[in-house]
């Protein structure tokens, strides 16, 4: 298992590998494949950015059964999965502060799990849609949720700039099937799950998805959130914790 990077340098942007104490960075984009440097990193003097470059996030609605019942935008469990997508341009990484819209009345955390894309992949069976996750982190999908239900289309309500908070960095090769999913408003437990619990499991998604749309290294898969959505203020700070994964933080300005 590692856990990879991404992070602001004085040359640019770079990806790394965190190990005890240390990052070292490695050449490429690790879903594309990389090679290992001589050049380390002290992680107290580098800034994390979001470990995904994606070319578009793949979100889930109502994928927790717990949370369709909280939900006012559905009345029974869906029969296949409802699918949005979220632009890269929301993306920020961990200690990055989520900028509540003008526009909007009331913005929700929703702590989700994450998944990588790791090869190209279209029109993939169920049983073959392990091969083609690169790794996981964790994900907020932040949602202006008055803007949700008055455009009916959730591009507006989801899409702001800065509403998808993601990682603290990207892990590969982890039992993805039943992690304990958190998420802590300024230190009080509101989400708490196991991804167990997913209506559609992780490669029934996969395999879903990409029959409707091909899935390239990268791309980013949110799967749901569960139950226990609440709004946040400005500045108030919301964390989502995933078993295996680590913490994300972030505060609201
Ligand atoms: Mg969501």
């Amino acid at each position: 298992m590692e856990r990879f990077v991404r992070f602001d340098t004085a040359d640019g942007v770079r990806w790394g590998i965190l190990g005890e104490g240390h990052i070292t960075e490695i050449t490429g984009n690790p879903a594309l494949g990389y090679e290992m440097t001589d050049t380390h990193h002290q992680p107290s003097q580098i800034k994390l950015l979001a470990p995904v470059q994606p070319s578009k996030i793949v979100c889930v609605g109502l994928n927790y059964r717990e949370h369709v019942k909280e939900s006012q935008s559905a009345t029974k469990e869906p029969d296949e999965p409802v699918l949005f997508l979220k632009p890269p341009s929301a993306l920020i990484g961990p200690g990055e502060k989520i900028v509540y819209p003008e526009m909007a009345q009331r913005v929700d955390y929703e702590a989700e799990l994450g998944v990588i894309i790791g090869r190209e992949c279209s029109q993939v069976a169920e049983v073959e849609a392990e091969d083609f996750i690169f790794g996981f982190t964790c994900v907020n999908d932040v949602t202006a949720r008055d803007l949700q239900k008055k455009d009916v289309q959730w591009t507006r309500a989801k899409g702001f700039d800065t509403f998808c908070p993601a990682g603290p960095w990207l892990v590969d090769k982890i039992k993805y099937g039943d992690l304990l999913v958190e998420s802590y408003l300024n230190g009080e437990l509101k989400q708490s799950s196991r991804t167990s619990m997913m209506i559609f499991p992780v490669p029934f998604l996969i395999s879903f998805i990409s029959k409707v749309m091909t899935l390239y290294p990268g791309d980013l898969i949110s799967t749901g959130t569960p139950a226990g959505i609440a709004p946040m203020q400005v500045g108030d700070r919301i964390e989502v914790r995933i078993e295996g994964i680590g913490s994300l933080a972030n505060d609201i300005a």
